[in-house]
C-alpha cells in the first residue's frame, strides 16, 4: 500500500530552493541587514527589528508545500484554509494550482470535494481532530505541515486532558490553531476546555472562581469558546494553561497569574498544586520577535512603526499592540498599502482598514519597521522601497548611519 501521510519533507529542497528565494528573498532587505539594520537614506532613518518576518514553522509549510507541487505535479492539490496568515503567499500558492479550502462547520462539507486521488496540505496552524481523521478515511495523500510549536502545545494538552484537568487556553476561539488544539482536549474522557481571548475574559473566570459571578453568566459568555456540554462547576476545579502560541506574551503571563491567584483563593495554598498547571506555549519565534521590537522601542529614537502583515494574523496584530503603546503606528498588509494619498492600515482591535493622509510629517524622520511570522522578505523589501518613493529616494541610496 502506497504512502498517504507525509510529515517530513519530501528531500525536494533543492529543487524549490531557488524558486522560493525567487519569489520571497529581498536584496533590499539584504542591504538594510548588511548596513547593520538601521540605515538612512534622503530625509529618512529606517531601523528595522533585528528579529522579523518569517519564522522557522513558516519557513517550513511554505517550503513543504512548494515541494508537494513538484512531488505531485498532475494531482489536484488542495491546502486547508491558508497555508499562513499571508495574502501574497497563499496569492503565490493558488496562482500554482494549490487550491484553498473555505471554512465550513461541517467537515463533509468542507471536504466534499476530496477525493482519493487528491492531495491536501494541512497548514502550520494544524487542523482540528475531527477534520484530521475526515480526511484520513477518504484515502488521499496528506501533506501535514503542522509546526513542532503546535505539536507541543497539543501534547500538553493531551496531558491535561488525561489527568483530568481542564484546558484553559488563551487564544481567539475563531482562529485555526485555537480550534485545532482545543479539539485535543476532546480526544480523552471527560477532557474538557475553555477559550479565554484576553484578560477582559479572564476575570469573568477569576469572578466565577471565587463566587462573584454565577455558572450561567459563565456559559452564556464562553457559549462558543468551551467545549460542548462545558459545565462551570463541574469543569473548573482543575485547570491546566495553555496558549496559542502566537499570543501577546505579557498577557498571557498575567493571564496565567490571575487565574493562579483565582484558583488559591478558591481552593487554598496547598491545594493549588494539585488544582492548578501551567506552561508557557508562546513559542519561540513569537516570543523573538516580540522581544526585537520591545528593545527597539527601549532604544528610543523613532517617530513612528510600521507593522507589516495579514490582518488576520495573531502574531503581527501583537506586535502592533506592543508598538502602538508607544509610538504611532501603522499595521499595514501589503505594499500597495502606502501611497502618495496617504496610508491604509488597520488600528489595534479594529475590523475595518482606514485611510490616513498625513501620516508622514514632513522633514527628517526616523521610522521603525518589523513583519509578523508569515510576511516574506520580498514584501518587507517593497514596503520599503514605496516608503522611499514617497520621499523621491531609492533604496539603492540606502547608507550606514
Ligand atoms: S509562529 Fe511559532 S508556532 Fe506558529 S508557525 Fe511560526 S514557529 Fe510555529
Amino acid at each position: 500500500m502506497s504512502q498517504t501521510y507525509f510529515q517530513k519533507g519530501f528531500g525536494l529542497k533543492s529543487v524549490v530552493g531557488p524558486v522560493l528565494a525567487q519569489n520571497y528573498d529581498s536584496t533590499v532587505v539584504d542591504r538594510l541587514k548588511a548596513l547593520g539594520y538601521v540605515a538612512r537614506a534622503g530625509d529618512f532613518t529606517l531601523k528595522l527589528a533585528r528579529e522579523f518576518g518569517f519564522c522557522y514553522g513558516v519557513d517550513r509549510a511554505v517550503d513543504y508545500a512548494y515541494e508537494t507541487r513538484v512531488k505531485f505535479p498532475d494531482r489536484r492539490l488542495y491546502l486547508v484554509g491558508e497555508i499562513i496568515h499571508n495574502p501574497d503567499v497563499n496569492g503565490r500558492l493558488q496562482a500554482m494550482g494549490i487550491l484553498i479550502l473555505p471554512e465550513a462547520k461541517d467537515p463533509a462539507e468542507r471536504y466534499r470535494e476530496v477525493g482519493a486521488d487528491d492531495v491536501v496540505i494541512l497548514p502550520a496552524f494544524g487542523v482540528p481532530v475531527a477534520e484530521r481523521q475526515h480526511l484520513h478515511g477518504k484515502g488521499c495523500v496528506l501533506v501535514d505541515t503542522t509546526c513542532g510549536s503546535v505539536l507541543n502545545v497539543w501534547k500538553n494538552v493531551h496531558k491535561y486532558a488525561a489527568h483530568g484537568f481542564t484546558a484553559v487556553i488563551h487564544g481567539k476561539h475563531y482562529h485555526e490553531e485555537t480550534k485545532a488544539t482545543a479539539s485535543q482536549a476532546l480526544t480523552h474522557d471527560g477532557g474538557q476546555y475553555l477559550c479565554v481571548r484576553d484578560k477582559d475574559e479572564a476575570s469573568v473566570v477569576c469572578a466565577f472562581l471565587r463566587g462573584h459571578a454565577a455558572a450561567d453568566e459563565m456559559r452564556a459568555r464562553f457559549a462558543h469558546a468551551a467545549s460542548p456540554g462545558f459545565d462551570p462547576d463541574r469543569d473548573l476545579q482543575r485547570i491546566g494553561l495553555a496558549n496559542q502560541t502566537t499570543m501577546l506574551m505579557t498577557e498571557s503571563l498575567e493571564i496565567q497569574e490571575m487565574l493562579r491567584a483565582a484558583m488559591r483563593d478558591r481552593w487554598g495554598e496547598e491545594a493549588l498544586a494539585g488544582r492548578f498547571r501551567a506552561f508557557d506555549t508562546i513559542c519561540s519565534a513569537t516570543q523573538d520577535r516580540q522581544d526585537a521590537v520591545l528593545r527597539m522601542l527601549q532604544e528610543g529614537g523613532l517617530d513612528l512603526m510600521i507593522v507589516i502583515g495579514g490582518y488576520n494574523s495573531s502574531n503581527t496584530q501583537a506586535l502592533t499592540r506592543i508598538c502602538s503603546e508607544k509610538l504611532p503606528t501603522f499595521h499595514i498588509d501589503e505594499p500597495d498599502c502606502l501611497s502618495a494619498e496617504g496610508i491604509r492600515h488597520r488600528r489595534v482591535g479594529a475590523h475595518e482598514e482606514e485611510q490616513a493622509a498625513d501620516w508622514l510629517p514632513a522633514g527628517p524622520l526616523r521610522v521603525g519597521l518589523t513583519a509578523g511570522a508569515s510576511t516574506p522578505n520580498n514584501v518587507v523589501g517593497e514596503v520599503v522601497a514605496r516608503l522611499l518613493a514617497l520621499r523621491g529616494v531609492k533604496p539603492e541610496q540606502l547608507q550606514a548611519v
